[in-house]
C-alpha cells in the first residue's frame, strides 16, 4: 500500500519502500494486506493489554458515543465518565494520590508532570527550581519536554533538543561497562555516588524532579539492580526533588502487579500512565498527583487565580469510558495474576537463548522480555542485529521490536501459555536464520 500523504512516525522520511500494512487483529493475533497472520509479540507497541477483540470495550465505547460523545474539561465543566474514571484511578493508585489530571498520550503526560513538578517548586517560591534528572536511555516520549527527558539520542537528533536543563543520570544496568566486575551492591553504590555528584554539582536547589521508568522499556528491558530506587529515592527526598514514576509501559499488571511502584517499593509524588490504561482502544493517559503535590498546586493556583494547563481531549469521555471498562476487566480477570502465573512461561521459553551463540543476555520480568544480542559477534554495528532479526522474525510470523540490541517482547498480557511459546518458537526460527547468516 502506498504511503506518499503519511509522515510516518519513528520511521525515516521518504523511504523508497511501502510501509508494513496491518489491517485487522483477533486475541493476540494481527493480519496484514496481504493476509498473513502474525502473532503480535509486542501488543502493538507495549499496549495493547486486553488483545485485538475485547468485546466489552467496543461497547463500552459505542454506549458512551450514543450518551454523550464529546464534552470537556475545562473551566469547572466536565462530564460524568471523566469524574468517575478519575475516582477508580485515584482507588486503584498503588500508594494515595489524591488528585488525577488526564491526557491522551504518555508523552503529554510526562509533560504534564514535568510542568506540574515547575509550577509545584514556583507556588513554593522556589521558581529557580526547573531541572529535570531522567536516566540514560530512559524513554518518556517525543513531545518537546518529555522528549528532552528522554536519554536516547536517536529521539533528539535533529531536533535541537534535549532542551537545557534536563540532566542525565548513568543507565542502571548491570551489563554496563560501569558495572564491570562490580557486584551489584557495589553497582549500586557507585550509582548514588554519581547522582549525588551530578545534584552537588548543578546544585541541589535548581532541580526540580526525577523521572524514570520502574523498569526501562524502550531502552533496551533495563531490570535496575536490588535496592537502586530505595537509594536514589532517600537521595531526592533529603534534597527536596520530586519523583515522577513514569508507568506507561509497567502499569496496569505488565509486571505481575497493578504497577510497577508496587513491584519495586516506590514512594512516587506522581505516577504517569497510558498505553494500557485503556488497552490502547482509545488514547488516554493520566498523571496521579499525591495530596502533598496537589496542595501546593491548589494553594499557588489560588494566589494567581489560573492553572492554565489541559488539552481539549483531556478525560475524553468515550476514552474514559473504555479506561472504565479495561480497569474493570483487569480487576474481574485479575490480570496481574495471570501475568504472575504466564511470567514462568516467558522466561522458560526466552531463557533457552542464554549462552546462544551472538547473545549477550537474557532479561525478563512478568510480561516483559529482551533478548539482548553482541553486535561486535555478529560483525554488525550496534543497533543492527535488533533491526535485522525484528525484521527476519515478521517474515517468521510474529511482531516484535528491537531497543539498542536487544529484542523486545511485550505480548498482550491475555497470551495463554500455548501463545507464549508459539511467540518464542517463531522468534527461534528467525533467530536461526540470523544465525546462519552471521554466526
Ligand atoms: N513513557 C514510556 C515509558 C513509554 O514507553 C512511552 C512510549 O512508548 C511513552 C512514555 C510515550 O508514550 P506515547 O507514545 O503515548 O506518547
Amino acid at each position: 500500500m502506498d504511503s506518499s500523504t503519511l509522515l510516518e512516525p519513528h520511521t525515516v522520511v521518504g523511504l523508497p519502500t511501502a510501509p508494513h500494512v496491518i489491517t485487522r487483529g483477533e486475541g493476540v493475533r494481527v493480519w496484514d494486506t496481504e493476509g498473513k497472520q502474525y502473532i503480535d509479540g509486542v501488543a502493538g507497541l507495549w499496549c495493547v493489554t486486553l488483545g485485538y477483540s475485547e468485546p466489552r470495550l467496543v461497547e463500552a465505547a459505542a454506549k458512551q458515543l450514543e450518551k454523550l460523545p464529546f464534552y470537556g474539561s475545562f473551566n469547572h465543566r466536565t462530564s460524568d465518565v471523566t469524574v468517575a474514571l478519575a475516582d477508580d484511578l485515584a482507588a486503584l493508585s498503588p500508594i494515595p494520590m489524591g488528585r488525577v489530571f488526564f491526557g491522551n498520550s504518555g508523552s503529554d503526560a510526562n509533560d504534564s508532570a514535568i510542568k506540574f513538578a515547575w509550577f509545584y517548586h514556583c507556588a513554593k517560591g522556589r521558581s529557580h527550581r526547573k531541572k529535570i534528572l531522567s536516566h540514560h536511555r530512559g524513554y518518556h516520549g517525543a513531545t518537546t519536554a518529555a522528549g528532552s527527558a528522554t536519554g536516547l539520542a536517536h529521539i533528539h537528533n535533529g531536533f535541537g533538543i534535549p532542551l537545557p536543563g534536563f540532566l542525565r543520570m548513568h543507565t542502571p544496568d548491570v551489563l554496563s561497562t560501569q558495572a564491570n566486575g562490580l557486584s551489584d551492591e557495589e553497582f549500586v553504590d557507585w550509582l548514588i555516588d554519581e547522582l549525588e555528584l551530578l545534584i552537588s554539582q548543578e546544585g541541589p536547589d535548581t532541580i526540580a524532579a526525577f523521572i524514570a521508568e520502574p523498569i526501562l522499556g524502550a531502552g533496551g528491558l533495563v531490570v535496575p539492580p536490588d535496592g537502586y530506587y530505595d537509594r536514589v529515592q532517600e537521595v531526592l527526598t533529603r534534597h527536596d526533588i520530586l519523583f515522577i514514576a513514569d508507568e506507561v509501559i509497567t502499569g496496569f499488571g505488565r509486571t505481575g502487579s497493578m504497577f510497577g511502584t508496587t513491584e519495586f517499593g516506590l514512594r512516587p509524588d506522581m505516577i504517569t500512565v497510558a498505553k494500557g490504561l485503556s488497552s490502547a482502544y482509545l488514547p488516554i493517559s493520566a498523571v496521579l498527583v499525591s495530596d502533598a503535590v496537589c496542595d501546593v498546586l491548589a494553594r499557588g493556583s489560588q494566589e494567581i487565580r489560573s492553572f492554565g494547563h489541559g488539552f481539549t481531549y483531556s478525560g475524553h469521555p468515550v476514552a474514559a469510558a473504555v479506561a472504565r471498562e479495561t480497569l474493570a476487566i483487569l480487576q474481574e480477570r485479575d490480570i496481574p495474576g495471570r501475568v504472575r502465573a504466564a511470567a514462568p512461561v516467558l522466561t522458560n521459553a526466552l531463557d533457552k537463548f542464554l549462552g546462544a551463540p551472538l547473545v549477550r543476555d537474557v532479561r525478563t520480568y512478568g510480561l516483559l522480555g529482551g533478548v539482548e544480542f553482541d553486535a561486535a559477534a555478529c560483525g554488525m554495528r550496534p543497533g543492527e542485529p535488533g533491526k535485522e532479526l525484528v525484521t527476519t522474525a515478521a517474515e517468521h510470523g510474529v511482531l516484535l521490536r528491537f531497543a539498542g540490541d536487544t529484542v523486545v517482547f511485550a505480548p498482550p498480557l491475555v497470551s495463554t501459555d500455548a501463545d507464549l511459546e508459539e511467540m518464542v518458537d517463531r522468534f527461534a526460527a528467525a533467530y536461526r536464520t540470523f544465525l546462519s547468516a552471521h554466526g
